[in-house]
């Protein structure tokens, strides 16, 4: 394990300094922390950016468009765009059917409260579970690939049919510094080929209404072409976690959630019981990481939370049951699959060579800064 953070040889690939440093750290000492500009400048880049938006999108009902899940950052991005930036926002949320209690009420709670619209799209179920079932029987580590595809792709086709140039989002170096390697099931893009072939391979039903948007159909046509462009406004004030937390608290009644993903039962169940005991990844020591670097949490802490899941044993048997059962398998069949012998994407066709070329294209234009192989 690293001196510094968390992250340790779960992810294969990890490289030490002679202090014992990970490369993680050094990304950070050496790649993010130098050109994030954060707390110098008192927001006045993103003011600035703010104003062409504003201008851009005069006459028009909304723009910008924030991607809603009722997580921290996302709410977070909805609350700054329309009362410290003066935007005028729509808020655009994908019911992928695993939608938390909680979730749900924070969304309500943070629309009328901030007076703004808020455009939810619902994906067909009975595509979703196909898709997601599909998965499943892939046994590859990448399970929450169904719902990021869905999320991403609706939000970028409903921006592009609203002719709604500005995407807001939630993602920040403050909370998300430390990047999942991929091999935690933290696949690096949209892959069209790879989502078609598994389900090719072990889907029932035909993908009529499902939206998937294709890495690359959105780089070059919807960000070269049509000239949309991704604003991280979080990257740009301080914004701490716990902060940010509490001001949503006291301004919404917006309730905080146990751990990061968590508005999603699916991603919770994923998180906190798939990839950790079938695959022996977990994702929280990514998540802690980024949080130890940026000094929102210690080393001990963060070793502490670690060592026992967030949720209790006899939560985590019962969110078994009912996610076998809103998937139409039985909690054997589930059981199987998750005995079955692991898989990676390398078994199916892909493009993550690729992909892999975009996003070092990427990181060498300081798109993306975050440590990527
Ligand atoms: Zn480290």
């Amino acid at each position: 394990m690293c001196v510094k953070c968390i992250m340790d040889t779960s992810d294969p690939r990890l490289v030490f300094g002679e202090n014992g440093v990970c490369e993680y750290c050094q990304n950070f000492e050496n790649y993010i922390f130098p050109n994030w500009h954060a707390d110098s400048q008192e927001g006045v880049l993103i003011r600035k950016q703010s104003e062409i938006i504003r201008k851009r999108g005069h006459g028009k009902d909304f723009d910008c468009i924030i991607g809603l899940s009722g997580g921290l950052d996302s709410s977070y991005v909805a609350y700054l765009a329309k009362e410290k930036l003066g935007l005028r926002p729509l808020l655009f949320h994908v019911d992928a059917g695993w939608n938390t209690d909680q979730a749900v009420s924070n969304i309500e709670k943070l629309v009328n409260g901030l007076g703004v619209e808020l455009y939810t799209e619902v994906i067909n179920w009975e595509e979703m579970k196909d898709l997601q079932v599909a998965f499943l029987r892939a046994q590859i580590a990448d399970q929450d690939m169904p719902q990021d595809v869905a999320f991403f792709s609706a939000l970028y086709r409903f921006a592009n049919k609203n002719n709604i140039k500005y995407i807001l989002t939630g993602s920040n170096y403050s909370t998300e510094c430390c990047r999942e390697p991929e091999e935690w099931g933290a696949y690096p893009g949209i892959d069209k080929v790879l989502i078609e072939n598994i389900h090719q391979r072990f889907g029932k039903r035909e993908l009529k209404t499902f939206p998937i948007i294709d890495v690359f159909v959105y780089r070059l046509w919807h960000q070269q072409i049509l000239g949309m462009e991704v604003i991280k406004p979080l990257n740009f004030l301080s914004y701490r976690k716990a902060e940010a937390e509490r001001e949503l608290e006291i301004r919404f009644g917006w309730k905080k959630f146990q751990h990061k993903h968590h508005e999603s039962r699916f991603t919770r169940f994923y998180e906190d019981y798939w990839l950790p005991r079938k695959f022996g990844f977990h994702k929280r020591r990514a998540h802690f990481s980024s949080l130890i670097m940026t000094g929102q949490m210690t080393r001990s802490e963060a070793i502490d939370r670690i060592s026992r899941p967030e949720m209790s044993e006899h939560f985590l048997d019962q969110e078994f049951e009912f996610v076998a059962d809103k998937l139409d398998l039985t909690v054997l069949e589930l059981r199987e699959l998750f005995n079955g012998e692991n898989k990676t994407y390398r078994e199916y066709k892909n493009r993550r060579w690729a992909i892999g070329l975009g996003a070092k294209a990427s990181r060498i234009l300081g798109g993306e800064r975050r440590l990527f192989r």
